[in-house]
């Protein structure tokens, strides 16, 4: 064999298919990177359970080495109902090529694994995931790589992190769970003066409501756990851009293994048929949610992008169709106790971390995700003791308000 053929790299790209169907936002969540004709002449593809793939004689081997031919090789390196949903995935993004993920985290580390060498530095807002800060902060130091935190939106702060060595600028927008937006103009722009890529994990955003590679962001995270599966009963993560950026991310995933079960993607993709509806409906009880509990007296603050009491509404009615179901309150002059009094007392929302799904989940971060921190820690991450996260979901407004209400009230 020549050295061209022991270096080839099985983790093929997908298929570089046109969608087959161009259109609304609604038409691509149900058409978009679908065949018009599929095995049986079933509307729904079906799930291709393989861990391998056969190939008919030698010849075909080599000619898959070669890549003069693409197709299914082994598992770890793609699966056809992955490449459906990464086509899917690239059209509601508007991006060239989509990669999926086993897991939102897996898709952060991945990209960070591919994209950094031990010297490298990289530029994080911080009010983010606490599992990424986790990830940057005990695991990717491990390697060598130095993360710099600067407060959400200062970027005369990020920018004064910058050094020869910054690689990457990373934010989500909005943040969780302080639901802050991003000026993606000015975060682009900073990353073009000093030559460093950009990236956004915006998935309490999705694409329907804020298309960042749109300003020149140059990769789009999302935990797919969330919105884009939308049913809580699936985990998934994904990255979009160019297809040349998204090369050794691809690669590495093919050693990495984070990938997802045919099963798993078949539920993505259906997940996915109702996008549109259903961000219509966690926008619309978001905002009547968070309009509801600005006016309890029991409410001493809320976070949401879409109430002109937000720090940062401007941007997000500047750059986003919508706000999302996800809201963060604070209860007036209570202690952590009696906040988690009135998590108890809802009926309707369940108690639970996430966000995304059709059901609406409730939690007090203090005990959710940041109980094992010590009070100073809670207090530069922004996690004051009576601190709600409410994750609307696609129920009847009214009930949710009449849930909210008693609860409150009680
Ligand atoms: C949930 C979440 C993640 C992690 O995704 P998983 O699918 O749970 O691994 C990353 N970023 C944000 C903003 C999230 O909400």
């Amino acid at each position: 064999m020549t050295e061209k053929h022991s270096e080839h790299d099985r983790s093929v790209p997908p298929p570089r298919q046109r969608p087959v169907v161009d259109g609304g936002f609604s038409t691509l969540s149900v058409h978009g990177g679908e065949a018009r004709s599929k095995p049986l002449d079933a509307i729904t593809d079906p799930i291709v359970c393989s861990s391998t793939y056969t190939f008919p004689d030698t010849q075909s081997v080599i000619d898959f080495i070669e890549q003069k031919q693409q197709r299914e090789e082994y598992g770890r390196y793609g699966n056809p109902n992955e490449r459906v949903v990464e086509r899917k995935l690239a059209a509601l993004e508007g991006g060239q090529e989509a990669i999926v993920f086993s897991s939102g985290m897996a898709a952060i580390v991945g990209l960070l694994m591919a994209k950094l060498n031990a010297g490298d530095e990289i530029v994080f807002f911080d009010q983010c995931y606490h599992r990424s800060r986790e990830f940057c902060f005990k695991h990717l130091s491990r390697f060598g790589v130095v993360t710099h935190q600067v407060p959400t939106g200062d970027f005369a702060a990020m920018e004064a992190a910058i050094t020869p060595r910054t690689r990457l600028l990373v934010s989500e927008s909005p943040t969780n769970p302080q639901l802050t937006c991003i000026d993606l103009e000015q975060f682009v722009a900073l990353g073009k003066a000093y030559e460093v890529e950009t990236l956004i994990d915006a998935t309490l955003a999705t694409p329907y409501n804020l298309r960042p590679l749109d300003f020149g962001v140059d990769y789009v995270l999302h935990s797919a756990t969330k919105y884009l599966g939308g049913h809580n009963d699936l985990l998934a993560g994904c990255i979009i851009g160019s297809s040349e950026n998204l090369q050794d991310i691809r690669n590495l995933r093919g050693v990495m293994g984070g990938i997802n079960s045919p099963h798993n993607l078949y539920l993505l993709q259906r997940g996915l048929k109702t996008f549109e509806l259903r961000m219509e409906r966690h926008n619309q009880n978001g905002l009547a949610v968070a309009q509801f509990l600005e006016q309890h007296p029991r409410v001493e603050k809320v976070y949401y992008p879409g109430l002109p009491s937000h720090p940062t509404h401007e941007i997000a009615k500047r750059t986003m169709r919508g706000f999302g179901g996800l809201i963060t309150f604070l209860v007036k002059d209570a202690d952590w106790r009696e906040t988690a009094d009135i998590v108890d007392r809802v009926q309707l929302a369940r108690i639970g971390p996430s966000l995304g799904g059709v059901e609406t989940l409730i939690e007090q971060p203090l005990v959710m995700s940041y109980y094992t921190c010590t009070p100073e820690e809670r207090q530069r991450f922004g996690i004051p003791d009576n601190m709600i996260r409410l994750a609307c979901g696609i129920e009847n407004t009214e009930d949710l308000i009449a849930d909210l209400r008693q609860a409150l009230d009680g």
